[in-house]
């Protein structure tokens, strides 16, 4: 087993842990160096409590399973994991919550919302300074992977955070490997927790 799912599988534990993939929700990928045209994607319907290394399964770059896999039917979500791939191609691993507050905060805001002052911004790649103003695009939920793929080319310079919000579902980001991809997703997760604070409760 490769040591890249056995440490997602370690992060997906810890995810479920803090309550960001409840009810075997969320999904989550990586691409191994071995072979960059396989796409491993956490199968449906596992309880992310007890997420081993062997729950992935093998997709190809249009969401479809391979090597070996064609028998199991893949997340619908699957489809945003080959987008995001394609549009950012440097990246080999994405990470999905569903998390309380990005739920209650994209509640609160409109096409994005901003974070300033936070230290914890310098967690996005490239960000040096928490003076900098740091947008991250909000999508409303959709069951049709059209619309994402639709959205997500046209806000592409939009997702330079490497990271989204789903309304009333959640969070994807994403890195060029797994410490990358888990700053991103925490750093966001972060910011949405206190956020939310700051505005609601007094
Ligand atoms: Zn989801």
């Amino acid at each position: 087993m490769a040591d890249i799912a056995l440490e997602m599988a370690e992060t997906i534990r810890a995810y479920h842990a803090k309550g960001w993939s409840p009810a075997t929700s969320t999904n989550y990928s990586y691409r191994d160096s071995a072979n960059d045209k396989i796409i491993n994607v956490s199968r449906s319907g596992i309880d992310k409590s007890f997420f081993r290394a062997e729950d992935f399964m093998c997709v190809d770059f249009e969401g479809k399973p391979a090597f070996g896999y064609e028998s199991i039917r893949p997340s619908a979500e699957t489809l945003i994991h080959c987008i995001i791939y394609q549009l950012f191609p440097s990246s080999t691993v994405i990470l999905h919550s569903h998390s309380k507050y990005s739920v209650l905060m994209s509640q609160l805001v409109d096409k994005s919302i901003s974070f300033k002052g936070y230290e914890i911004q310098k967690g996005f790649k490239g960000q040096t300074t928490h003076e900098a103003t740091v947008t991250v695009p909000v999508i409303n939920n959709s069951q049709d992977m059209i619309v994402f793929s639709e959205w997500m080319k046209a806000r592409e310079t939009e997702l330079n955070h490497h990271c989204f919000i789903i309304r009333n579902h959640g969070t994807y980001a994403w890195g060029d490997n797994l410490f990358e991809a888990k700053r991103h997703l925490e750093t966001l997760e972060y910011l949405l927790e206190v956020e939310f604070m700051k505005r609601c409760v007094k």
